[in-house]
C-alpha cells in the first residue's frame, strides 16, 4: 500500500544544504535534546506566521526539540482591535482609546488562564498575545516574535506597545531596519520555507494543469499572478492597475488569489471591494488550496508582491523557489529577498510594475535567468533548516547564559 504520511526530518535537507550543515545542526540540537519550547500566535491558518510555525514546529520536534504551538482564542473585537494595531505598526493611524486597551488586555489575560506554561522558553509571536508576559509568574526565558515592518510604527502605539516588549528577554525582528530603542537585546531572524511542503515541492506538468483547469484559469496566454491575504498593505488595488497597463502591450491573464486569515477581519472587505474589477482576464479567487498556489507560483511566467509594507513576504520566496521572477515592492523584508535586476525587481510605482511586467513577458531567457537565480537564492538563504539553526542557536545562548529577569 503507497505510504501517504512523512514527517520531513531535517536529514531531507541534505540535498539542498549538504551533509556538513545537516551534521551540524544535529550536533546542535544533541545538547538541547527535550528542551521545552512553546511558541504562541493567535490563528492556526492564513498568513505567513501560521505558514511558518506549522512545519518549523515540526521540525523542532523531530531533531529532538519538545516544541509546541497554542493558538489564543478572541471575539471579533479583540481581532478588530489587533488588526488596528497590526496596522499602525506598519504606519497607519489608530485611535488608541482606554476602550481598545482594556479589550486587548482583557481577552489576552483569559487567554492566559487558560494556558499553563511550564517550559524552558516561551516565544510569542506578532502583537495579538503580547502581553501574556504580564500575567505569570516568569520562570523562563520570554522571547518576542515580531513579524511585522516595524520601520514607521505609530509612535504613541509603539510606546503602549513597548511597555510589554522590555519585560520580554528579547526580540527577534526580521530585518535590523526594524530594530527599536529598546532595552531589551534584539535579534535578526528572516523567515524561511518548507521545501517539501505541498504548497512548495515540485509538482510536474499534469498536476499543475489540473489545478488550474480545475478553477477554470486559462493558460493560452502568459499568468501574472499575485497571491496575497486581501489586505491593503498588498496593494491588490495598485496590481490590477499595473496588469491594465501592462496587458496595452502584451497579451496576458492576471491571477489574484487571496485568503483571510482568522485574526484579519478586515480580509473580507478588502476582498468584495474588488470584485467589480473581475473580467474575463482579471481572474480574482478567494480559496484555500497549497496545490493551487503551488500551480500558479509553478506556472506563472511572472509574480507579484506589490506591497507598501511587508515584514519580509513568504509568497516572494515561495514563487522564487519555483523559479518564477518576482516583481516586488521595495520596501521591508522583500528588499532582503528580491536583488533588482538579477533575481528579480524592486518597484516603487504602479508604473514601474507595469513597465517590469512588459520587460519580463517580452524576454523569456531574461526570466531563466532570473528564475534560476531566484532558485538558488533561496536555496542558499530561506530554507528552514536555516530558521530552525537560528533558534537551536538562541536556545543554546540562554541555557549557558539565562539570569532570570524576575
Ligand atoms: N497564502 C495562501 N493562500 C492565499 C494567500 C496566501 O496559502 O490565498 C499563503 C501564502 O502562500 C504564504 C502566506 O499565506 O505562505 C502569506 O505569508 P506572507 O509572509 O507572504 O504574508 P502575510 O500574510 O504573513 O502578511
Amino acid at each position: 500500500m503507497k505510504k501517504h504520511s512523512k514527517i520531513v526530518r531535517i536529514e531531507d535537507y541534505e540535498p539542498y544544504i549538504g551533509g556538513e550543515s545537516v551534521e551540524r545542526i544535529i550536533r546542535k540540537a544533541k545538547i538541547l535534546k527535550n528542551y521545552h519550547v512553546i511558541h504562541v500566535n493567535s490563528t492556526y491558518y492564513g498568513g505567513g506566521v501560521a505558514e511558518l510555525l506549522s512545519p518549523l514546529t515540526l521540525l523542532m520536534n523531530t531533531v529532538g526539540i519538545k516544541a509546541g504551538w497554542r493558538v489564543i482564542q478572541g471575539a471579533p473585537d479583540f481581532f478588530s482591535i489587533t488588526k488596528k494595531m497590526h496596522n499602525g505598526l506598519q504606519g497607519g493611524e489608530i485611535n488608541l482609546s482606554d476602550r481598545k486597551k482594556a479589550i486587548y488586555e482583557q481577552t489576552v489575560l483569559e487567554n492566559s488562564i487558560r494556558n499553563h506554561f511550564d517550559h524552558d522558553l516561551v516565544v510569542v509571536h506578532d502583537p495579538q498575545p503580547l502581553p501574556l508576559i504580564n500575567y505569570y509568574q516568569k520562570k523562563c526565558p520570554w522571547v518576542w516574535r515580531c513579524h511585522i515592518d516595524l520601520s514607521h510604527p505609530h509612535p504613541e502605539l509603539w510606546r503602549y506597545l513597548a511597555s510589554f516588549v522590555e519585560k520580554y528577554d528579547a526580540a527577534i525582528l526580521s530585518i535590523e531596519e526594524y530594530r527599536q530603542n529598546l532595552s531589551i537585546p534584539q535579534l535578526f531572524f528572516l523567515p524561511a520555507i518548507d521545501p517539501f511542503s505541498i504548497k512548495n515541492r515540485k509538482m510536474d506538468e499534469t498536476a499543475i494543469e489540473e489545478r488550474l483547469q480545475y478553477y477554470n484559469i486559462p493558460t493560452d496566454l502568459p499568468l501574472v499572478v499575485q497571491i496575497s491575504r486581501f489586505d491593503r498593505w498588498k496593494d491588490p488595488e495598485g496590481v490590477i492597475k499595473a496588469f491594465k497597463i501592462a496587458r496595452k502591450e502584451v497579451d496576458c491573464t492576471l491571477v489574484l488569489l487571496g485568503n483571510v486569515a482568522t485574526d484579519d477581519p478586515e480580509g473580507t472587505t478588502v476582498y468584495e471591494s474588488l470584485l467589480d474589477q473581475r473580467e474575463e482576464r482579471i481572474i480574482i479567487l478567494s480559496r484555500e488550496d497549497s496545490s493551487l498556489v503551488n500551480a500558479l507560483q509553478s506556472k506563472a511566467a511572472v509574480v507579484l508582491q506589490k506591497s507598501i509594507r511587508e515584514g519580509f513576504g513568504l509568497t516572494v520566496t515561495e514563487a522564487m523557489w519555483k523559479g518564477t521572477p518576482v516583481i516586488g515592492g521595495n520596501v521591508g523584508g522583500i528588499r532582503y529577498q528580491i536583488e533588482d535586476g538579477v533575481n528579480g525587481f524592486l518597484v516603487n510605482s504602479v508604473k514601474e510594475t507595469a513597465d517590469r511586467i512588459v520587460r519580463l513577458l517580452k524576454d523569456p531567457k531574461l526570466r531563466d535567468e532570473m528564475g534560476h537565480a531566484a532558485r538558488e537564492k533561496v536555496r542558499r538563504n530561506f530554507l528552514l533548516s536555516r530558521l530552525l539553526e537560528e533558534y537551536l542557536d538562541l536556545f543554546n545562548s540562554f541555557e549557558t547564559k539565562y539570569i532570570y529577569k524576575g
